[in-house]
C-alpha cells in the first residue's frame, strides 16, 4: 500500500482536473488578450474561472487577480502595499517571512502561544500605540505546519480604532477547508494556490478588494510591469489552462465533509494510540486534516521518522525544516514549532501528517499500525526523555 499523507505540501491532481487540462491544452491555445476568436475563447475560460472564485468567496469578480502561485501573491502584496509598519507572526510561511523582511518596512513579530495563536491584547495594544502609522497586518488563516486556525474575524474589528489599517491573510491552507466569506470578513487581501486543492502547480490568485486596488493603481504598484494584464496588477500572458483547471479544482474540492470525517477518524486513532503518539497541534480550531505529531516512546528524530515511513511507502513531512545548530551536530527542527515555544527535544522529533479527500480510513489504520511497529523497533534509549 502506498500512502500519501503530505497534502499540505501539495496534492495529487483530481481526475476531472487532469481531463480538463488534457482537453484544453490542445483546444485552447489563443492569447486571451488577442481580440480574434481564439483569443476570445481563451479569455472566456479566464473570466469564467474568475466568476467561479468570486462566487465561492463572495466577492466581486474584478477583485480576483490571477498569479503564478501563492508565493507570488504574498510577495506582491507585502512588498508593494504602502505601510509604515507590518505586524505579522513568526509562524507564517517562509514566503511571507521573507517578503516582509525584503520589504524594508518596520516589522513587529507577534508572540504566539503553544498552538501558534496570537494574543488579541498584544495586537490591539500595538494598533492603538501606532495610530499615526499606516499598519499592514498579515496573518495566515490556517497554519501549514500545525494547522492552527487564526482568529482572522477579529482583525477587522480593529478598524474601529485605526483608520489606516490594511489586512492581508495567506489562505493557502484554508481554501476549501475553512469558511472564507469575504463579504463578511472585511479584509483587504488574501492569497491562494491551486496545487493545495488538487489543482495544478504554477497557478494562484490574490484577492484585492476595490479599496486596495485603488491605492495600488494610483501608484502603479505591481510586481510585474508589462502588458497590463490582470487589471495592470500582474502583467504577463495568463496561464489559461492552469486558471481553468484551478476553477475545476475548487468545484470538486469545495465539499469538505469527507475530509472532516477523516479528520475525526484520525483523532479517534490518536486517542487509541495515545501512549505512542502525541499531538502538537490543537484538537480544535485546526485545519481539517493537518496533524503535527511526535512519538514519545521512539528515539527517531523527524528526518529519521520521515525516512522510516518512506521505507514503508508512507509520505509525510518534517515540516518546513530549517536548521538549528546545537553543539557540533546539526539538528533539523521546524521553525514554526520553535516559534510556538515547543521544546527542541519535541520539535526535533515531530512530523506533519496532512490528509486530503483522496485518503481513506484504511490508510489511517495502516499508518498507526506502522507507527506502533516503529516505536517498538526504535525505542527511546535508556537515558533519553522527551
Ligand atoms: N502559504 C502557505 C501557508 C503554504 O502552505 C504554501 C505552500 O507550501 C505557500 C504559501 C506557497 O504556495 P505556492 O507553492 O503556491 O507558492
Amino acid at each position: 500500500m502506498s500512502i500519501y499523507f503530505d497534502n499540505a505540501a501539495t496534492t495529487k491532481l483530481d481526475d476531472s482536473v487532469k481531463e480538463l487540462i488534457s482537453s484544453l491544452s490542445s483546444e485552447v491555445f489563443g492569447n486571451p488578450n488577442s481580440i480574434h476568436s481564439q483569443g476570445r475563447k481563451a479569455k472566456k475560460y479566464i473570466e469564467e474561472a474568475r466568476k467561479v472564485f468570486s462566487e465561492f468567496l463572495k466577492c466581486d469578480a474584478s477583485e480576483i487577480v490571477f498569479t503564478s502561485c501563492a508565493s507570488e501573491s504574498n510577495n506582491f502584496f507585502l512588498k508593494q502595499m504602502p505601510a509604515d509598519l507590518i505586524i505579522t507572526s513568526p509562524s507564517e510561511h517562509s514566503c511571507v517571512l521573507e517578503s516582509v523582511k525584503a520589504s524594508g518596512k518596520k516589522i513587529h513579530w507577534l508572540s504566539l502561544d503553544q498552538y501558534g495563536y496570537f494574543q488579541r491584547d498584544e495586537l490591539k495594544k500595538l494598533v492603538l500605540d501606532n495610530l499615526d502609522k499606516t499598519i499592514l497586518i498579515s496573518l495566515m488563516y490556517g497554519n501549514n505546519e500545525i494547522g492552527s486556525v487564526n482568529d482572522i474575524e477579529y482583525l477587522s474589528t480593529l478598524r474601529e480604532f485605526h483608520s489606516k489599517l490594511f489586512i492581508h491573510s495567506d489562505c493557502v491552507q484554508a481554501l476549501t477547508k475553512l469558511d472564507i466569506d469575504l463579504s463578511k470578513l472585511n479584509i483587504d487581501s488574501i492569497s491562494c494556490s491551486a496545487h493545495k486543492i488538487h489543482g495544478p502547480k504554477g497557478v494562484g490568485f490574490i484577492y484585492l478588494n476595490k479599496r486596495v486596488q485603488g491605492i495600488l493603481s494610483l501608484k502603479n504598484l505591481s510586481l510585474i510591469h508589462g502588458g497590463g494584464q490582470e487589471s495592470g496588477f500582474r502583467s504577463g500572458t495568463q496561464n489559461v489552462v492552469g486558471i481553468a483547471a484551478f476553477a475545476q479544482a475548487i468545484k470538486v474540492s469545495s465539499d469538505n465533509l469527507f475530509l472532516k470525517k477523516l479528520d475525526h477518524y484520525f483523532l479517534d486513532k490518536l486517542f487509541e494510540f495515545k501512549e505512542l503518539v502525541t499531538l502538537n497541534s490543537p484538537f480544535d480550531k485546526r485545519v481539517p486534516g493537518i496533524f503535527n505529531i511526535y512519538l514519545p516512546k521512539s528515539r527517531l528524530n523527524s528526518e529519521e521518522l520521515v525516512l522510516q515511513l518512506d521505507l514503508k511507502n508512507i509520505c509525510v513531512s518534517s515540516g518546513s525544516a530549517c536548521s538549528s545548530l546545537k553543539g557540533d551536530s546539526q539538528i533539523i527542527s521546524s521553525y514554526v514549532l520553535r516559534a510556538c515555544g515547543i521544546p527542541s527535544s519535541i520539535a526535533e522529533k515531530s512530523v506533519r501528517i496532512s490528509l486530503s479527500r483522496h485518503n481513506t480510513s484504511i490508510e489511517i489504520d495502516h499508518f498507526f499500525q506502522i507507527i506502533a511497529e516503529l516505536s517498538t523497533k526504535f525505542p527511546l534509549e535508556l537515558n533519553q526523555t522527551c
